[in-house]
């Protein structure tokens, strides 16, 4: 098997026909934009409470999110196209988590990291000021349960958004259902 033919099965998104004198690869434009845009994300230096120190263990040299393509982390949003929302959002954030967001270049992607994110969490009862859930505020494409994660469920995660945006995912086809 040539070195071309086994890197296709494993992720290339084509087939491989041998035809004398080398090897002919047969896909389609968008399976290899996708493929393209899944291993290169960007995501944005973004977290607002104890969460963020997960996400920063996941950078860090023992899980290394770069083995992944996420290692461009942006500080600016208009650089960024998937932020991590690693913490609580609090009312007066989510003005702020929205322009984020709307300033972050198509297509762009969201997940939503520990019980804060996902629903408020420990601060569901009993706090006036918490959101309940980050998707009242922005879209959210993958979820993580725990308080905080683990580094190896934010990794999960993040290969679990390539795995959708490599099957063609987008938002919009979603909505149309
Ligand atoms: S989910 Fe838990 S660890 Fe994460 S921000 Fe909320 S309280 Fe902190």
């Amino acid at each position: 098997m040539s070195q071309l033919e086994n890197k296709s099965q494993n992720s290339f998104p084509g087939e491989v026909h041998p035809v004398p004198g080398g090897d002919v690869v047969l896909t389609r434009l968008d399976d290899v934009i996708n493929w393209a845009r899944s291993n290169s994300l960007w995501p944005l230096t973004f977290a607002t409470s104890c969460c963020g120190i997960e996400l920063m263990s996941v950078a860090s040299s023992k899980y290394d999110f770069s083995r992944f393509g996420f290692e461009v982390a942006r500080a600016s949003a208009r650089q960024a196209d998937v932020i991590i929302i690693a913490g609580t959002i609090v009312n007066k954030m989510a003005p702020v988590l929205k322009r984020l967001y709307d300033q972050m270049p198509d297509p762009k992607y969201v997940i939503a990291m520990g019980a804060c994110a996902i629903s408020g969490g420990p601060f569901f009862y009993n706090t006036y000021s918490v959101v309940k859930g980050a998707d009242h505020v922005i879209p959210v494409d993958v979820y993580i349960a725990g308080c905080p994660p683990r580094p190896e469920a934010l990794l999960n995660s993040l290969i679990t958004l390539q795995q959708k945006i490599k099957s063609g995912y987008t938002r919009e086809q979603i909505k149309a259902g």
